[in-house]
């Protein structure tokens, strides 16, 4: 590893301890995953940072073709045995709104640090707001567009989940020396990832 990029993990690590740098060319973009979004999943076209309103799975590998290296970051949310699944989900949700604002603050780590194409990604659907805009939209049966992203309330700190843009998380986490399991339980303990694009 060179030197600059051994300084900014150090230097991300002050953020949080949890993190991986690793190879671009281990992120895996698969077509199938936006099917798992679209037939499946409650939260698809109900968030902004899901889609139909994040890169494509086209779109999101000539991104990735622009970056060398990333960091992948790890986060715990420990589940509260006594909670019932509703309130499982609810504290999911906190932890979620968590990653959320440290991946942000990563990116502003490394942009600070001279790498100035970093760009996060985060894990689930975007758990800032109570409600996301897209409802308020939907509510005045105006017509939904795909840039409608741009109405974000956190444009700042949103950034789209690595799923909602065709990335097979699963097999990345692999790749990375990570070792993902499906979960059956909402008793059990669950792994959230983010994602810095570095340079
Ligand atoms: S920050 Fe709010 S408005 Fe923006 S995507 Fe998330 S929930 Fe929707």
């Amino acid at each position: 590893m060179n030197k600059d990029l051994e300084s900014l993990l150090s230097e991300l690590k002050v953020v949080h301890e949890d993190l991986r740098l690793i190879p671009t060319e281990m992120i895996v973009v698969s077509d199938w995953v936006r099917l798992k979004c679209r037939y499946g999943c409650n939260n698809y076209g109900n968030h902004l940072g899901c889609p139909p309103f994040t890169p494509t799975p086209s779109e999101t590998r000539a991104v990735l073709s622009a970056y060398r290296n990333a960091v992948l970051v790890r986060f715990e949310a420990k589940p509260d045995p006594k909670l019932s699944a509703k309130h499982a989900g609810r504290a999911l949700n906190n932890s979620a709104a968590k990653m959320q604002k440290t991946v942000a603050e990563l990116e502003r780590t490394a942009f600070l640090a001279g790498y100035y194409k970093a760009l996060g990604m985060n894990a689930l659907p975007c758990t800032l707001c109570d409600t996301c805009v897209i409802g308020e939209i939907q509510k005045k049966d105006q017509a939904v567009f795909d840039l409608d992203s741009i109405k974000c309330r956190n444009k700042e700190i949103m950034r789209p989940s690595m799923e909602a843009c065709g990335i097979d998380v699963f097999k990345t986490l692999q790749n990375a020396g990570f070792k993902p399991r499906v979960l059956k339980d909402s008793k059990e303990m669950v792994e959230l990832f983010g994602l810095i694009l570095i340079d």
